[in-house]
C-alpha cells in the first residue's frame, strides 16, 4: 500500500531509470519521454555534465540562506540569464518552480506600483483559458475550471480576456487584422476595469496545457505590448513552459521580439534535476522596490547553490548542444508528421505548435471544431492508451470538457530522427486503437 497521494486514485508505474529521451520502470518497461515528464526534462535524463556539476556543488555546499550568503552557483546563473534576456531585464529571483516565480512576479510588480504612488493598480489581467499555477496568487490569474472552481471562495478574482483561439473563432491566423482583434479585447478590458486599477498583463508567448501549444496570431504580440504601454499596464511574460529553449529560441517572445517588464520562468531551467525557477525583471521595476524598503516577498529554498548549478549546467548544455536550434528543427519535422497523421485520422481536428511544443487536438467534426462528448474523456483515454504502447504524452482538457480535448507531443530537445519516428509510430498506432474503440 502507497502513503503518497497525488491528483487521483491511479496507481503509476514505479520509475527505476531514465536516459536520453528513454525511461524505465522497475518491470524493465522501457517508454518514449514524448513530453520530456510535463514539459521539463529539455535537455533530456541523466545528463553526465549536469549530474557531475551538482556532484561538484554537493562537495562544496547544498545550502546556504539567501539572508545569510550568495552563492557562487547563484550568481552565476543569475548572470548568464541575465545574458539571454531582452535588455534591462537584469535583476533575478530564484525560487524553486513555476508558481512561485509567478507569485514573485505579481507582487513585485504591485510592490513597485506601490512604490511609484500607483497604488490604485492591483489587476492583474490574464487569458482564458490560461494556467500560471495553483498557488492561490497564480491560480486567481488561472482559468481553468477542474482547478479553479473548488478554491473560487478562496481567490481574489482576477479579470480575464478570451486567449488568441484564431482556430475556434473561425479567424485567420496569418492576417494582422485577427491580432489586433484580440489585442482590442485587451484594451477593451482595461478600459472596462479602469486603466489605473490594471496592474499587468500576464500571458504565455505559445500557450501550454491550457490551450495546447496554441500559438498567437500575426500580429497579436506587438499590438499587446502596444496596448500595455499605452495604458501603463505592466506586460508579465509567462515562459514557465516555454523558456529554456523549448519553442526554439531561448525564449518564446523572442520569436516576436516582444520585450515584456517581466519573464519567469521554471520547468526546463532546472530540466527535471533541481526544483528550480527565476523571476528575471526590468531593474527600473526592481530598483524603487528596493529603495522603498525591500521586495516583501521571498521563499527558504530561493538560490539554493545546488539547484542553481543545476540549472547552470543545464543552460550551458542548450548553448553547448545547440538545442534552440534543434528545437527548432527537429519541431519543424514533427509539425510536419503530425500534420501527415491528421490526413489518416479523421479524429485530429487541429496541429499547432512552436518549437518542440506541440499538439493536435480531437474533434468530433473538422468543419463545425465540434468536441468530442465530454464523457468519453478522450484525451485520458489516449494518452493511457499511448502509456501502454510505451509511449509518454501529455493531455489536457481544455475549459473542462465544452471545448475539447487536445494532446501535447514535446519531447526533449534532443530529439533525433529515429526518436521522431519512434514517436510518430507510437501515435500513429495509438490513434488506429484509440478511433476503434470509439468505433465499436
Ligand atoms: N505557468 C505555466 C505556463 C505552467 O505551464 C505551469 C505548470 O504547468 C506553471 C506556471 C506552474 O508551474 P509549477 O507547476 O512548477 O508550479
Amino acid at each position: 500500500m502507497s502513503h503518497l497521494f497525488y491528483q487521483g486514485r491511479g496507481r503509476k508505474p514505479v520509475l527505476d531509470q531514465a536516459r536520453g529521451v528513454y525511461m524505465w520502470d522497475k518491470d524493465g518497461r522501457r517508454y518514449l519521454d514524448g513530453s520530456s515528464g510535463a514539459m521539463v526534462c529539455n535537455i533530456g535524463h541523466s545528463n553526465p555534465h549536469v549530474l557531475a556539476a551538482m556532484q561538484r556543488q554537493m562537495e562544496k555546499s547544498t545550502f546556504g540562506y539567501r539572508l545569510h550568503f550568495e552563492t557562487e552557483a547563484s550568481e552565476k546563473l543569475a548572470s548568464r540569464l541575465v545574458g539571454l534576456m531582452p535588455e534591462g531585464l537584469s535583476k533575478v529571483f530564484f525560487v524553486s518552480g513555476g508558481s512561485e516565480a509567478v507569485e514573485s512576479g505579481m507582487k513585485l510588480a504591485r510592490q513597485y506600483a506601490l512604490a511609484v504612488g500607483q497604488g490604485t493598480r492591483w489587476k492583474v489581467i490574464s487569458r482564458a483559458p490560461s494556467y500560471h499555477g495553483c498557488t492561490l496568487g497564480a491560480l486567481a490569474t488561472t482559468s481553468y475550471g477542474p482547478l479553479t472552481v473548488p478554491f473560487e471562495a478562496m481567490l481574489r478574482p482576477m479579470p480575464k480576456v478570451p486567449a488568441p483561439r484564431a482556430y475556434l473563432d473561425g479567424l485567420d491566423p496569418d492576417d494582422p487584422a485577427t491580432g489586433r482583434h484580440y489585442a482590442d479585447t485587451l484594451e477593451a478590458q482595461i478600459r472596462a476595469e479602469g486603466p489605473e486599477t490594471v496592474l499587468a498583463f500576464l500571458l504565455e508567448p505559445v500557450g501550454g496545457a491550457s490551450t495546447g501549444a496554441l500559438v498567437p496570431p500575426e500580429g497579436y504580440m506587438e499590438a499587446v505590448r502596444e496596448v500595455c504601454d499605452r495604458h501603463g499596464v505592466l506586460l508579465i511574460m509567462d515562459e514557465v513552459m516555454t523558456g529554456a529553449g523549448r519553442t526554439g529560441a531561448f525564449l518564446g517572445c523572442e520569436h516576436w521580439g516582444t520585450r515584456p517588464d517581466i519573464v519567469v520562468m521554471s520547468k526546463g531551467l532546472g530540466a527535471g534535476y533541481a526544483p528550480l525557477g527565476a523571476m528575471i525583471a526590468d531593474e527600473r521595476l526592481v530598483d524603487p522596490v528596493l529603495e522603498a524598503g525591500g521586495f516583501a516577498h521571498g521563499f527558504t529554498y530561493a538560490g539554493n547553490p545546488l539547484a542553481c548549478a543545476a540549472g547552470l549546467a543545464v543552460v550551458d548544455e542548450i548553448e553547448r548542444q545547440g538545442l534552440c536550434e534543434n528545437a527548432r528543427t527537429m519541431g519543424e519535422k514533427l509539425i510536419a508528421r503530425l500534420h501527415g497523421l491528421m490526413q489518416k485520422h479523421e479524429i485530429v481536428g487541429d496541429v499547432r505548435g512552436k518549437g518542440l511544443l506541440t499538439a493536435f487536438e480531437f474533434m468530433a467534426d473538422r468543419d463545425s471544431k465540434a468536441p468530442l462528448p465530454k464523457a468519453l474523456n478522450a484525451h485520458q483515454r489516449f494518452v493511457d492508451i499511448a502509456y501502454a504502447n510505451g509511449l509518454i504524452v501529455y493531455s489536457r482538457r481544455t475549459r473542462d470538457g465544452v471545448e475539447g480535448d487536445h494532446i501535447l507531443v514535446c519531447p526533449p530537445l534532443i530529439l533525433t530522427d529515429t526518436h521522431l519516428d519512434e514517436i510518430v509510430e507510437g501515435l500513429d498506432i495509438s490513434l488506429s486503437q484509440f478511433a476503434a474503440e470509439l468505433a465499436s
